[in-house]
């Protein structure tokens, strides 16, 4: 996989993460870009940034689109699916509170580890994320736990924006986030289909 053009994103999409920051559900999706220079592969290094003390990983269902989608039914939407993958949209959650837009929070270098692209027909309610942190499970759920589904946000976002071949969607967070330390490993995997594996540091 090469570097996505656009990584759009999906806030607040399981309701128990909603509640865990104090937020509500919204009425529909809330979406928001990752830039692609903050991509990182298996095995390569998330590093704390020093404008930041509270780095968090956010495991997630990523869906690499791959046939443009201009405004199109949640039909349409599935079969211009090229693959799914593990995402962890690491996010600085102190400057995500002190900020209203989450460009910076969201936006650092090395913030967006993919892993690789599982490629064949998958069923969305079933696809399974899960996080470790050092061999713990902090986070775990499943595509039927979301508040809007896969098909839904895919069409939902082609009504605003072309989604384009090699961009890709992280659906969202479920609850369980927490901190990310130097020396922490963190998995995300979507059981038995896709997963990424990323050591911690500070940047020097
Ligand atoms: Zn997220």
């Amino acid at each position: 996989m090469t570097r996505p053009g656009k990584i759009v994103c999906i806030g607040r999409n399981y309701v128990e993460h909603a509640r865990e920051l104090g937020n509500d559900v919204p009425a529909e999706p809330l979406i928001f870009l990752k830039p692609p220079s903050s991509v990182i592969r298996d095995g390569e290094w998330i590093e704390r940034p020093p404008q930041s003390s509270q780095v968090e990983h956010e495991g997630e269902i990523g869906v690499l689109i791959g046939k443009p989608l201009r405004r199109v039914s949640e039909q349409e939407a599935v079969a211009g699916i090229a693959g799914i993958v593990a995402v962890n949209d690491v996010t600085a959650r102190d400057l995500q509170r002190r900020d209203s837009q989450w460009t910076r929070a969201k936006g650092f270098d090395t913030f967006c580890p993919i892993g690789n692209v599982h490629t064949g027909p998958v069923d969305f309610d079933a696809l399974e994320v899960v996080t470790t942190v050092n061999g713990e499970v902090r986070q775990r759920a499943t595509g039927a736990d979301m508040v809007f589904r896969i098909p839904m946000l895919l069409s939902y976002v082609s009504h605003i924006m072309t989604l384009e071949p090699g961009d890709l969607v992280a659906t969202g967070t479920p609850s369980g986030i927490g901190p990310l330390r130097a020396g922490d490993s963190v998995t995300v995997s979507i059981t038995g289909i896709s997963r990424v594996t990323n050591p911690v540091r500070d940047r020097s």
